[in-house]
């Protein structure tokens, strides 16, 4: 027996931010559509290779990265776990995390993202200011972070991350302080 982590990259975004250099913009729905229907594959290529394997192996973590993961549709998110479930035997101990990005969230994505079993969010603010959000051509302001990160705690998920950037240009140390000061407020 040994242990197995899978990352997923699920490579749209709403818009591509000004500093980005991951492999993500924004797709059509059609796009989108035909990548999922390549990811099944490759879910069943790697299902039938672990099968066959001589060592059985333990998924300890999921990691559903991008791009921005929230973007797919509530019903999209829920056909992505149902298929890594049935594909890979994920068990509760697992930690099972997805990207999410602030302007993407809705409550019916969180509840399906509950359901399937999703215990860590993984939320990129960057900036708790948002004129320096505007600067990163990021596409939501504070106070819609704020709405989802609450949102997502009242969906009951208690293990949340927010990634936070610094030394942005024209930055300065009160300004990064700040940002990380309205953060610790929320106990993520
Ligand atoms: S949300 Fe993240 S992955 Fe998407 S464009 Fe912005 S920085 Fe890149």
């Amino acid at each position: 027996m040994s242990d197995l982590e899978i990352y997923v990259h699920i490579p749209f975004c709403v818009r591509k931010c000004a500093y980005c250099d991951f492999l993500s913009g924004p797709a059509d729905e059609d796009a989108k559509a035909r990548y999922l229907t390549g990811l099944f594959d490759e879910f069943r290529f790697y299902a039938e290779k672990l099968k066959s394997a001589e060592t059985r192996k333990t998924i300890t973590t999921v990691f559903v990265g991008g791009g921005t993961p929230s973007s797919l549709s509530a019903g999209q998110l829920d056909s992505l776990f149902e298929k890594l479930h049935s594909s890979f035997g994920i068990g509760k101990e697992a930690e099972v995390t997805v990207e999410c990005n602030p302007g993407t969230l809705s409550a019916e994505k969180l509840s399906v993202l509950k359901n399937a079993g999703v215990n860590r969010l993984s939320l990129g603010l960057q900036s708790a200011d948002d004129s320096e959000l505007k600067l990163l051509g990021r596409i939501h302001t504070f106070e819609d972070f704020l709405r989802e990160y609450e949102a997502a705690r009242r969906t009951g998920f208690d293990n949340i991350n927010v990634d936070l950037m610094q030394a942005l240009p024209g930055q300065t140390v009160e300004k990064a302080l700040n940002s990380v000061k309205k953060l610790l407020e929320l106990q993520p």
